[in-house]
């Protein structure tokens, strides 16, 4: 196969020299209101494979990347509390014959982390990319929880632009009693 990345013949879906090269991940912290949230690289730097989230090829993509970020910080993480945790991946709808945030929050099952797919679905169909902040203030993505309550949680995405989509998916899970210890983003676009 080609790698996915720089298109030369390849064993694995990256191959070694971009794994080693380009896809490095390091973590950042921002914060969102309350809201804590960690990323795994700069958007520039990996937006060639984000970009095929609505594509078929997508569906490998994102599960790799989340082997390579998400997965071994969950288990660093359950290592040191094992507290049960849900897994709330952001607007998990299916197209192209999959959801990539579900792609991502697959890679969060272990012993003590949970996902619970498809629980927080916006309500609507706006999209926020290439759109202002007063855009996205005026045009909630009106997110809809039917998953559990009570619960300590970890908040899934692909990408953090502005912050708005998380901050009003946090809103949504303070409302139904869920507490959300942080959340996780493959990529920062402002980084
Ligand atoms: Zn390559």
């Amino acid at each position: 196969m080609r790698c996915f990345s720089c298109h030369r013949l390849s064993l694995s879906l990256i191959c070694q020299t971009c794994q080693e090269r380009l896809f490095k991940p390091s973590i950042k912290k921002r914060q969102v209101g309350q809201l804590e949230v960690y990323s795994f690289y700069p958007y520039s730097t990996i937006e060639s494979l984000l970009l095929l989230k609505h594509k078929p090829q997508g569906y490998r993509v994102f599960n790799y990347l989340a082997q390579i970020t998400f997965r071994p910080f969950i288990q660093a993480y359950i290592a040191e509390d094992s507290r049960d945790i849900a897994i709330i991946g952001v607007d998990e709808k299916i197209k192209e014959g999959y959801s990539h945030i579900a792609c991502l929050s697959k890679q969060m099952q272990t012993a003590h982390s949970h996902p619970q797919y498809a629980s927080l679905l916006s309500q609507n169909s706006i999209k926020y990319a290439g759109k202002t902040r007063k855009y996205r203030e005026n045009n909630p993505r009106d997110f809809l929880y039917t998953g559990k309550e009570n619960i300590d949680a970890i908040l899934i995405d692909d990408i953090i632009t502005t912050g708005s989509t998380l901050s009003q998916a946090y809103q949504v899970l303070q409302k139904h009693t869920v507490s959300v210890d942080f959340a996780l983003v493959l990529a920062d676009v402002n980084e």
